[in-house]
């Protein structure tokens, strides 16, 4: 059996549901692209995953030769109705950047494993353009939301690659949008209008940048009152702009079996319990399904906080007022924003309140700002 056929027969054997090689050559139209859009993606180019390094492989690794290219189908399970009006269903799936001892992250390391078997060197730590690199080993096509689709699943999957010093046998690419002429409808359904044009995303817009990425040690904690009005309930991602999409819908009406970890858990992702939550309920029930982007509890609270302003029922508003004393002054800060949101007499009052003992500049700006909306 050729070193190709073992490989793809192994990756398909792991759960992986499409498989392609590719020479490892450069991309250049992504560096290129990457660095015409500098202003939107700095914090990704100049991030310590260093794309535009790993868009050249044979820099990191000098024997470089193939790359090999999987899909996996992360929607096997049905995902509950309570938490995708929240989370992202990538996130729930637990496959991103999974870490090695949970059963997503075990998967390409027993990928890596069978590779060095096999008399591989296999890359490390080499940042590569998924997407194309998937493209171009014909295993999925664009849409023109940004999202990567392969056939007979959809886009609600994951890609990860292995770079080997090995040449090996190599597929056609279907570098193509696959997507039906004149559909729009995920550009017409994104609430922030983040994707500009099709198959160009501003993910300064996007309000899954927004739940996750802004982070005092990334780009900031602010997030923008018109954004904020647009998140609705997202505390972790958004998959509006792959809902809608007519290339998802056999998935997403297909019954699946549920998964009993995420049924069992859903309970814990309540708007109101997130806003409020104590350091362990964090580190217990929110961080081991949660391990991806969001790195401290105040982001959740915060992003918790907008959820329910946009809710808008003033049944949160005790909820709220208990945020208000929390000693995170990004959590105050999103709660009287989220009260200002919600409205009313009861809310004014725990706005002035708290305005007469607030010593933070920035919550007493937002304090202001809401008693503005409030009256
Ligand atoms: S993930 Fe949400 S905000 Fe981002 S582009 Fe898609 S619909 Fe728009
Ligand atoms: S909604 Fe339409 S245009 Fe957007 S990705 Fe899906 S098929 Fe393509």
């Amino acid at each position: 059996m050729s070193l190709t056929t073992q490989i793809k027969e192994f990756a398909l054997d792991l759960g992986y549901s499409k498989v392609g090689i590719i020479p490892a050559d450069s991309f250049p139209e992504y560096i290129a692209d990457l660095t015409n859009r500098h202003e939107m993606y700095s914090f990704y180019s100049k991030g310590m995953s260093r794309p535009l390094v790993g868009a050249e492989p044979r820099s990191l690794m000098p024997t470089a030769k193939s790359i090999i290219t999987t899909v996996y189908d992360y929607s096997q399970k049905s995902f509950p109705k309570e938490l995708t009006d929240k989370i992202g269903r990538v996130y729930q799936a637990r496959c991103y950047n999974a870490p090695p001892e949970r059963i997503n992250g075990a998967r390409p390391q027993l990928m890596r494993e069978f590779l060095r078997k096999i008399g591989c060197e296999v890359g490390d730590k080499i940042t590569l353009p998924e997407r194309l690199v998937a493209a171009k080993a014909g295993i999925i096509t664009y849409g023109r939301n940004n999202f990567a689709y392969a056939e007979g699943i959809g886009s609600f999957i994951y890609l990860a690659s292995f770079v080997v010093d090995k040449e090996l046998d190599y597929d056609s690419p279907t570098v193509e949008v696959g997507c039906p002429e004149g559909c729009s409808a995920c550009m017409k359904a994104c609430p922030t209008q983040a994707i500009y044009e099709p198959l160009k995303l501003n993910p300064r817009r996007c309000i899954a940048f927004n739940t996750f990425l802004t982070q005092d040690h990334m780009v900031g904690s602010h997030i923008e009152p018109e954004i904020r009005e647009k998140m609705g309930t997202k505390v972790h991602g958004c998959d509006i702009c792959q809902e809608v999409c007519p290339r998802n819908q056999a998935k997403l009406k297909e019954i699946l079996p549920a998964d009993e970890f995420l049924v069992k858990v859903a309970q814990d992702f309540s708007l109101s319990q997130m806003l409020t939550m104590t350091d362990e309920f964090y580190a217990t029930r929110i961080h081991p399904l949660m391990y991806n982007y969001i790195k401290e509890k105040k982001y959740f609270q915060r992003n918790a906080a907008i959820a329910l302003g946009n809710l808008g029922d003033p049944a949160f508003i005790p909820n709220l007022a208990v945020a208000m004393k929390d000693p995170e002054d990004l959590v105050r800060a999103y709660a009287a924003w989220a009260l200002g949101k919600i409205g009313g007499r009861s809310a004014k009052l725990v706005l002035e309140e708290n305005m007469s003992r607030e010593t933070s500049e920035s919550v007493k700006t937002e304090i202001r700002e809401a008693l503005l909306k409030v009256i």
